[in-house]
């Protein structure tokens, strides 16, 4: 299994605790990419002011994988 990292991010533009995603969470990311999601995604996982976690999703080789910014939500189904 892929570790927890510490890698840059692009919405917190700094270098920041990323966790790899949950079965969950790649279930839910592959519904919205329309395709299988391999071990090499990971989730920022940097406290944000507000109780909220920042949760933005990158790869590991790729920094800027979506064109866009992705977060995973704040809750999954
Ligand atoms: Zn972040």
């Amino acid at each position: 299994m892929p570790k927890p990292k510490t890698l840059t991010c692009q919405t917190c533009r700094s270098r920041e605790p990323h966790e790899p995603l949950t079965a969950d969470e790649k279930k839910w990311l592959e519904g919205q990419l329309g395709n299988r999601v391999g071990d090499d995604f990971y989730k920022c996982v940097n406290d944000l002011p507000g109780g909220k976690v920042c949760r933005n999703l990158r790869r590991e080789s790729v920094e800027r994988h979506f064109r866009l910014t992705k977060r995973l939500p704040d809750k999954m189904e």
